[in-house]
């Protein structure tokens, strides 16, 4: 099975520290590294807002880079489904590469529904203080819905998907996200422009 949540199964394992610490690496890169982890319902908005505030993080020079749901199931977890606790291997395994990423001193976006909280937190968990950035996309179920991107919904709505988050599986939302966006009052723009000005409050950007 791949339920890898504990100790490492090898033993004789030496975590090996290199040269370069965190530190080194925000003056070298412009800023620091961190997580931004996007959560919400299917339609949300989180790839498109995810993918928006990636090219304006670039733009400024940064190291950025969007990890998205279905990419990521294509391969790495390309041996997961739907099931609750496969849905939990998703996110560890994501949120350790996601680590890895911000380890390397880069701004990795995540757009990934996540829908426990306790998933989320172990990633949080995971990460240093003030590197974990929960990016709450709150957009009422109806909304996404209407919206459909991808024709989930109404496949769902069809009984062709079961477990779908918000109709027959359950989404909890963040108790207390670092950003919340509600997309019914926002442009893609101005939801992005909200994610960059907090990065930008809390000294991430800009490091030097
Ligand atoms: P998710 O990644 O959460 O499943 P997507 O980003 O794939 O969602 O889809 C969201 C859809 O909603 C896109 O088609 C996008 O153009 C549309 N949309 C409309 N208004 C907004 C908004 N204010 N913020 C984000 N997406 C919006």
């Amino acid at each position: 099975m791949f339920l890898a949540m504990s100790a490492p199964k090898a033993e004789n394992l030496t975590w090996h520290i290199g040269e370069v610490d965190k530190d080194v690496r925000a003056s070298a890169y412009g800023h620091r590294g961190a997580v931004l982890w996007f959560t919400g319902l299917s339609g949300s908005g989180k790839s498109t807002i995810g993918h928006r505030v990636e090219r304006m993080l670039v733009e400024r020079g940064a190291f950025a880079y969007v990890l998205d749901g279905d990419n990521i199931r294509h391969g790495l977890n390309s041996d997961l489904g739907f099931a609750p606790e496969e849905r939990a291997e998703n996110i560890r395994r994501i949120g350790e590469v996601a680590r890895l990423f911000a380890d390397a001193g880069g701004l990795v976006l995540s757009a990934f529904i996540s829908p426990y909280r306790k998933d989320r937190d172990r990633v949080r968990g995971l990460m240093g203080p003030g590197e974990f950035v929960e990016v709450f996309v709150d957009t009422p179920l109806e909304i996404c819905e209407a919206r459909d991107p991808k024709g989930l919904y109404k496949k769902a709505r069809a009984g062709e998907i079961s477990s779908f988050t918000g109709l027959d599986a359950p989404y909890e939302a963040p108790a207390s996200p670092e950003v919340h966006l509600e997309t019914e009052h926002l442009s893609v723009d101005e939801a992005a422009g909200l994610v960059v000005r907090y990065l930008d409050e809390q000294h991430i950007l800009g490091e030097s």
